[in-house]
């Protein structure tokens, strides 16, 4: 008899396995042979890539997510980047660097205004400020909980009332005036659509601030790929099955027998790296999804690890502008060989463009974005199509089929969601982590989200 099974092995299932194996016996299930989910890493044939996720931020003093770590002891030695990421605009390049007052000095170049030097320490102010503070109870799952969630929640609401109220885009253009270059704005929008999976006008000026604000914090490179991490993290996650798949719970006298693709096992508890009756995506009818083109490119030339290219229109088949580029290192034998990289591009697309289609218009479709996308790379970075050697994309029906979930990335963080829309981590007897749950997403997201599941895993044995 188990304590606990952990269903999935993405960012939420592995780490909760970390902090809960040290207590109990656990016993995690992944149906892939490799763990990591969205942020795992595959191979093919000599090549490796990242799935989805490609940057590591936040690890650092004081964030959740190196406490968590630290707490852990684990620890791993990451490439720290000096400029996270590169934006593309309408052949203007703005380094995001992660030294501030450098940064600003630079986009004073790409787009002189003497509002910068107030609004990037504005908001990088208000993100150290919330991060400093950062300590949510967050549990829906019944009226004691949801009154000690609103407690935890209302101090923070306290704090920070006057950004919360803030419409991002006027407070925005508070700063910068209507007549601010128009790519600055997109530059802005395409940025905060990465993180918060949302747009300017529908969400808050804090959600703002923490979104421009992540490459300020410490970024790193991992070498060998995002599955590394999970190498180092999975050795302290107790006992862990690949390869099998969780169909089914069913209650027996206060336990639970849960059925699986390979065998039948008993358990007092359960966490779930999914949905499973917590439909929280389907009931908001939540269907933002990532497209992403696996490449592999022969090339001399050095590039940046990551970019974002922004275009005019959104691309057909997608809700974006923009593509996020990812390079391997140059001498990241593990990922390609020398004189070779490993890239990764993802854009946001729905669900519902790649629904209800004959094998032809789904395939026909596919082609089309891959060759818009590969336009576009190969026109900003100057490659010439010839070096890419091979590629390959992945719709929200290949997410489906591999980690069975075709909404991807976390939840919308705009006003009509908020609070009330967003997942429990405890329905009945069932304990729920990772970005479909929590109101954040990626690494640091989850890990904030599993902190949480803990505490209110410890407050249910207490009662
Ligand atoms: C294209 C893209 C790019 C991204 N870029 C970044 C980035 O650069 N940095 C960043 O930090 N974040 C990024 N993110 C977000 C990040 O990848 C996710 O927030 C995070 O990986 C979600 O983790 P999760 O714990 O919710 O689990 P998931 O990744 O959803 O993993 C769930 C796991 O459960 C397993 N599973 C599902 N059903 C079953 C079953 N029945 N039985 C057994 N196992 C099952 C799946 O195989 C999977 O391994 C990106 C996401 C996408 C899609």
């Amino acid at each position: 008899m188990y304590d606990f099974i952990i269903v999935g092995g993405g960012i939420g299932g592995v780490c909760s396995a970390v902090t809960l194996s040290q207590k109990y016996k656990t016993l995690l299930i992944e149906k892939e042979p490799h763990l990591g989910g969205c942020s795992g890493t595959f191979t093919r044939g000599k090549y490796s890539y990242n799935i989805g996720a490609t940057t590591f931020a936040m690890y650092q003093e004081g964030q959740v997510m190196k406490k968590f770590f630290d707490a852990n002891k684990l620890s791993f030695d990451f490439m720290k980047l000096d400029i996270p990421i590169s934006v593309i605009i309408n052949q203007k390049t703005i380094h995001r660097y992660s030294n501030l007052e450098r940064f600003i000095t630079h986009i004073n170049e790409v787009f002189p205004h003497n509002s910068h030097q107030r609004f990037w320490n504005d908001i990088f102010t208000l993100a150290q400020s919330f991060y400093k503070q950062y300590d949510v109870y967050y549990n829906k799952s019944n009226l004691f909980e949801l009154s000690k969630t609103l407690f935890s929640f209302g101090k923070q609401f306290i704090s920070f009332a006057s950004p919360i109220l803030k419409n991002a885009n006027t407070t925005l253009l508070s700063y910068y005036g209507e007549n601010i270059d128009k790519d600055f704005i997109e530059f802005i929008d395409n940025q905060l659509l990465i993180v918060a999976q949302t747009h300017l006008k529908n969400t808050n000026f804090l959600t703002l601030a923490l979104a421009l604000s992540y490459p300020f914090y410490d970024n790193f490179y991992i070498e060998g790929g995002m599955g590394k991490i999970f190498d180092v993290i999975k050795e302290k996650a107790g006992e862990i099955h690949t390869k099998e798949e969780f169909i089914t719970a069913v209650e027996n006298n206060g336990t639970y027998k849960v059925y699986t693709t390979k065998d039948v096992y008993e358990t007092k508890k359960i966490v779930f790296n999914t949905t499973y009756q917590n439909n929280i995506k389907e009931k908001n009818h939540l269907t933002q999804s990532a497209f992403v083109l696996y490449l592999t490119l022969k090339s001399e030339k050095e590039f940046h690890h990551h970019y974002q290219i922004i275009q005019e229109k959104v691309f057909n088949n997608t809700i974006s502008k923009s593509i996020f580029v990812s390079f391997s290192h140059k001498d990241d034998t593990i990922m390609a060989p020398i004189g070779e990289y490993s890239v990764t591009i993802s854009i946001h697309t729905d669900t519902t463009f790649w629904d209800r289609l004959t094998k032809e218009e789904y395939r026909q479709k596919k082609e089309t974005l891959q060759k818009e996308i590969i336009t576009l790379f190969c026109n900003t970075l100057k490659i010439d199509t010839k070096d890419i050697i091979n590629s390959f994309g992945a719709t929200p029906n290949t997410f489906g089929r591999y980690i069975k979930r075709r909404a991807l990335g976390g939840m919308h963080l705009e006003f009509k969601n908020y609070f009330l829309k967003f997942g429990s981590p405890k329905v009945g007897d069932f304990y729920y982590c990772g970005d479909n749950i929590f109101p954040a997403q990626g690494w640091a997201g989850v890990v904030a989200g599993v902190v949480n599941m803990e505490k209110v895993i410890d407050a249910s044995f207490k009662n």
